[in-house]
């Protein structure tokens, strides 16, 4: 039986993006918490606490001295699952200690612009994610081992080129950004590890808790207060909405972000399970008849890269397409957002990515020529 709900911890988040921000752009991630906020479940009262090594005050090196055999019976005898890939994490170490991998890498990769959980958990559990990992590396017999995130959250700068003595790569560039990283350690040998089922592996090792639980980022126009929520396995997702405020009746409720969503159709019936990491709430979808642009401004609110998609909209209408060159469509990663929240169901991604590479082959027709 899953405990209670939100017997759980909530971690205020950098708020993650909302549909209905206004004009004026927002810096969706820019808001900081610098600690976790424990949750009471039965007086409803919040208290501090940073981490599960200064909460029990007790050193790792005890950790260090359980060999690669011990650590992998332990983990195979737990509920551990990767929240990236819905694997199980003995799966998942038998598979890298076969590779023979040289890298491995603790993912707190957030491609998604609904998505903080993972950056989220590797600042508020830094110490009991790196333990982890190190476990995980000795199993593995993997060389090094890394920390991977994207680069556009502000919770990059507080994350400089080592964090916790292990040394950080970044991902940048456009939308997806995986292929491009597995494609360049695929030679070296990597494999990677979601920074959820470090953290649980942590705390089943020291404190002896083999439990599932989920951080997800709750966001959404329908959502008061955005954040991110760690809830048992098993919570309605009812029960997490009203916990992060439900302000008015959503049309639609997903999972997993905006570039591949699960609807969730019954919030009563459905619960949260360890490979969730976010739950979405919008008031509305586009409208399904496609309309001229309304001049809403809402895609530029959403643009985690701070782009004006409103206006190469305008001069692609306008058949002006050489003008977007001012607005930088090459920094677009198409990660989507700005599509799902246009009201005038304009696929504003698709006409930012088609001004990027017209742009792009007129340069290279330019270049010929000369
Ligand atoms: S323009 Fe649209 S697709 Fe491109 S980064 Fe901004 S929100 Fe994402
Ligand atoms: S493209 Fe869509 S979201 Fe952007 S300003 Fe126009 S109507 Fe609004």
């Amino acid at each position: 039986m899953p405990p209670p709900l939100l017997s759980g911890i909530s971690i205020p988040c950098q708020k993650a993006p909302a549909i209905n921000l206004p004009i004026a752009r927002p810096d969706a991630f820019g808001e900081r918490v610098s600690c976790v906020t424990k949750l009471k479940a039965d007086s409803g009262k919040k208290e501090s606490i940073s981490g599960q090594q200064a909460e029990s005050g007790s050193s790792f090196d005890e950790y260090f001295s359980l060999t690669g055999e011990e650590i992998l019976e332990i983990v195979k005898k737990s509920n551990i699952i990767d929240e990236y890939t819905d694997t199980t994490l003995y799966e998942e170490l038998v598979n890298f200690s076969n590779k023979k991998i040289n890298y491995l890498f603790a993912n707190a990769v957030d491609e998604d612009p609904y998505i903080s959980s993972g950056a989220r958990q590797l600042l508020e559990f830094p110490s009991e994610i790196t333990l982890a990992l190190s476990l995980c590396k000795k199993v593995c017999g993997a060389k090094h081992s890394k920390l991977l995130l994207c680069d556009r959250f502000l919770l990059a700068d507080q994350i400089g080129v080592y964090y916790q003595g292990m040394s950080v790569v970044r991902l940048f560039g456009r939308y997806p950004l995986m292929p491009s990283f597995k494609r360049k350690y695929r030679k070296k040998g990597c494999g990677l590890i979601g920074v959820g089922a470090l953290r649980h592996l942590a705390s089943l090792i020291m404190n002896g808790r083999d439990e599932r639980l989920a951080v997800l980022t709750v966001s959404g126009d329908c959502i008061k207060n955005p954040q991110n929520i760690m809830a048992f396995e098993g919570t309605k997702i009812s029960d997490i909405l009203n916990f992060a405020g439900l302000d008015k009746s959503p049309e639609v409720i997903f999972s997993n972000g905006v570039i591949a969503p699960k609807i969730i159709k019954d919030i009563d019936g459905e619960t949260v399970s360890c490979e969730m990491r976010s739950i979405t709430a919008l008031s509305s979808l586009a409208l399904p008849q496609k309309m001229s642009c309304l001049g809403c401004g809402k895609c530029v609110s959403v643009c985690h890269k701070k782009l004006m998609p409103y206006y190469i909209v305008k001069a692609y209408e306008r058949g002006e397409i050489e003008e977007t060159a001012q607005y930088y469509p090459f920094a677009c990663d198409s990660c989507g957002a700005c599509t799902i929240s246009c009201p005038a169901s304009i696929d504003v991604c698709g006409i930012v990515s088609q001004c990027r590479d017209e742009l792009s082959a007129s340069k290279l027709r330019n270049n010929r020529k000369n």
